[in-house]
């Protein structure tokens, strides 16, 4: 069947596909704004039906379906999403402790997005199709995150990586498990030829050609901060000592919002490198210090 895809920009950008009647979006994104827009692209093509495909649990890829876009459509509409992301998307508490480390509530000032809760109709397994697209795994970011392969070639990374902008602007990329998001990177780096574009979420779409710069730049990001996640075991730095060496270093900005999810990087980054043998707690007078795992248990 023909399928036509097209992105909508924003930050998230949204890829939409109509075939035949039925319509599918992934990463409807964030606010009532943005549920309009969505809507008004998905109408023009008389749906049949309209299947919504989230890639992981943040709230800016989603709460607009909350905020009038699934109560909007008269269509039947169902919410995909992967698996071990589902819950978070279905529960604003566990989705806030996930991402910052703290049970912070909706009001709290510190939250980036409202965390809204998503209902969650079927929840997949990587690799996978739907519809049109191919759904592959994009793990690290969070644990479940997926991306998903339009029938144009265009590969839709969803936050496994960012536009050179993004990274600039933040210092330090969030991932939930940095160890596993360089896999994810090297894993798309290594499968390039297969795609004729990759579309960040938060970025410009980036054609075949300049793609492997934009997946270096990340690669260099993602691997800076592993290396000042383990300049801090030397120095034998608490959480916080060690997110002010990863902040500095990488010239991140000192918005209190912005270090939360920094330390909750750094605090995936120290996990990975236990999980790896690297690196060990210890404690001292009250405080955690995460120090260089003694060679014997490597
Ligand atoms: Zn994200």
């Amino acid at each position: 069947m023909e399928c036509g895809t097209l992105i909508l920009r924003g930050s998230p950008s949204t890829l939409i596909a109509s075939c035949g009647g039925e319509v599918y979006v992934v990463d409807p994104g964030h606010g009532r704004k943005r549920a309009k827009q969505v809507r008004r692209e998905i109408l023009k093509h008389g749906p049949s039906r309209v299947t919504f495909l989230v890639t992981h649990f943040h709230s800016d890829h989603y709460t607009s379906l909350a905020e009038g876009l699934l109560d909007s459509l008269e269509a039947p509409v169902a919410v995909a999403a992967p698996r071990v992301d589902a819950p978070a998307l279905r529960d604003p508490l566990l989705r806030v402790t996930l991402t910052f480390g703290y049970p912070l509530p909706g009001d709290s000032g510190l939250l980036t997005y409202d965390p809204l809760p998503v209902r969650v109709d079927s929840e997949i397994d990587p690799p996978t199709r739907i519809g049109p697209f191919e759904v592959v795994p994009l793990p690290g970011h969070t644990p479940g995150q997926v991306g998903v392969v339009a029938p144009d070639g265009t590969l839709y990374a969803a936050d496994s990586l960012f536009g050179e902008r993004v990274l600039a602007r933040f210092g330090a990329p969030y991932h939930f498990d940095p160890c596993r998001a360089l896999e994810t990177l090297h894993w798309i780096r290594d499968h390039l030829g297969r795609y004729e574009a990759i579309q960040p979420s938060h970025g410009p779409l980036t054609r075949a050609a300049e793609a492997e710069a934009l997946v270096d730049a990340n690669i260099d990001a993602v691997s800076r901060l592993l290396t000042h996640a383990r300049e801090a075991l030397e120095k034998r730095y608490t959480l916080d000592e060690a997110t002010r060496h990863v902040a500095k270093s990488m010239g991140a900005p000192g918005d209190p919002g912005l270090l939360l999810l920094i330390q909750a990087t750094v605090r995936g980054a120290l996990a990975c490198l236990h999980a790896r043998g690297e690196a060990t707690a210890l404690a001292d007078d009250g405080l955690v210090r995460w120090s260089v795992a003694p060679k014997e248990s490597r």
